[in-house]
């Protein structure tokens, strides 16, 4: 039996464990970082927690004999895919990342790319403006330097300790959010710009959808460096890659 260790947190790491916890000839584990409350129910075992950087996760691969390694992680989880390309490496485990293509702009769409979260904040500028911030709770803070605006903000789990600005509301709710659905919070909201990742997929494009419907502008973080391995869009095709791989 082939030993599996899937690197998740995204939708389609879920979907592969769903795919492959029926298999005989594979024992799947599953790791998440530990950074949801209440994380979504997976089909395969989960480990919860760090490696303790690549050397960490070289060691768990060595002392846990796993024969690959998928690296299904968010497109923005740069460092952990940057320590599964070093680990695997070192220990000459055969590598996947399981990684979604980004959106692409079309007719009607008004994007802003931006390198960073520091330049999205810049982007902003003034006058003040009612702004949907799309973009998780970790990386929030640098909007404190822009208190003008009044923000609204949604995550999986509630902002703790809330945004240091006079004017921000917090809605909480785990995706997929579709178009109508986004629609309506933006209006409701009387939302006047989107900040967002470019993360690809079904689950989160409501908001590209619904800011382009309203005609409203999205400030977009451009996607981080990612270690050149190889990589697949689906879980069907990492499925593919596992049985080739036994071939
Ligand atoms: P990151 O900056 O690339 O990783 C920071 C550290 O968190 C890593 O060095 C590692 O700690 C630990 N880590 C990350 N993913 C892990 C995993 N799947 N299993 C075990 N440890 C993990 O990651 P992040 O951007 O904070 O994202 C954390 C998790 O949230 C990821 O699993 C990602 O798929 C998910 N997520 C991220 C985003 C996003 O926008 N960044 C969005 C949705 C979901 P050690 O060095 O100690 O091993």
């Amino acid at each position: 039996m082939r030993r599996i260790l899937i690197l998740g947190g995204t939708g389609e790491a879920r979907q592969l464990a769903g795919r492959l916890v029926a298999r005989a000839d594979l024992a799947v584990t599953l790791s998440l970082a530990g950074r949801t409350v209440s994380p979504a129910a997976q089909a395969v075992p989960v480990r919860i927690g760090g490696f303790g950087g690549a050397a960490g996760l070289a060691e768990y691969l060595s002392v846990e004999s796993i024969d690959a390694l998928i690296d299904a992680t968010h497109p923005y989880a740069a460092t952990i895919s940057a320590n599964a390309a070093r680990a695997a490496k070192l220990r000459t485990t055969p590598l996947l990342a399981l990684r979604r293509a980004p959106w692409i702009p079309v007719t009607g769409d008004h994007w802003i790319d931006v390198a960073d979260v520091q330049n999205a904040v810049e982007a902003l500028a003034n006058p003040p403006r009612l702004v949907f911030l799309a973009i998780g709770r970790q990386e929030l803070a640098p909007f404190a330097d822009a208190p003008q605006h009044h923000y609204l903000v949604r995550s999986v789990d509630p902002v703790d300790p809330p945004l240091a600005v006079p004017h921000a509301d917090y809605v909480t709710g785990r995706g997929p959010f579709d178009e109508a659905h986004d629609r309506t919070l933006l209006r409701e909201h009387r939302i006047e710009i989107v900040v967002a990742k470019n993360s690809g997929g079904t689950a989160t494009y409501g908001k590209i959808a619904a800011a382009r419907a309203l005609g409203l502008p999205v400030i977009l973080l451009q996607r981080p460096a990612l270690p050149q391995v190889a990589a697949v869009e689906t879980a069907q095709d990492a499925v593919a890659w596992l049985d080739q791989l036994r071939d």
